[in-house]
C-alpha cells in the first residue's frame, strides 16, 4: 500500500502523445477508401508505404501523394499497413478512420 504513489509512468506516455505529430482524420485525402487506415495531407510522397504495403497503398500521380486504395483484408496486409504507419517519416498515415 505504501508503494502505490511510485507508479507514475503514465505521465511520460502522455507527454509522448503530445509531442509526436499524428495523422489527422480531418485532413485525409478524399481518395482514401473508407475504413481504418488513411493518408492525410502531410504526405511527402516518399514511397515507403507503397513499398511496405503494396496491396493497400497507391500513388495519386496528379497530386503526388499516397492514399489507401484498399483496407487490409487479412493478417499479412494488416501487418504491412501497421508497418507502413509506423515507418512513415511524417506520420501521415492514420489508423483511427471509420
Ligand atoms: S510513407 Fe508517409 S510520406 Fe511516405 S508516401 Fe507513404 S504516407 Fe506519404
Amino acid at each position: 500500500m505504501e508503494l502505490d504513489f511510485i507508479r507514475s509512468d503514465g505521465i511520460s506516455r502522455a507527454e509522448d502523445n503530445i509531442t509526436k505529430p499524428m495523422a489527422n482524420i480531418a485532413n485525409k485525402f478524399p481518395e482514401n477508401v473508407p475504413g481504418k487506415y488513411y493518408v492525410d495531407n502531410q504526405c511527402i510522397d516518399c514511397d515507403l508505404c507503397r513499398e511496405t504495403a503494396p496491396n493497400n497503398f497507391q500513388r495519386n500521380e496528379e497530386g503526388g501523394h499516397s492514399y489507401v486504395s484498399k483496407q487490409p483484408e487479412n493478417p499479412e496486409e494488416e501487418r504491412q499497413c501497421k508497418e507502413a504507419k509506423e515507418g512513415c517519416p511524417v506520420e501521415a498515415i492514420g489508423d483511427d478512420g471509420a
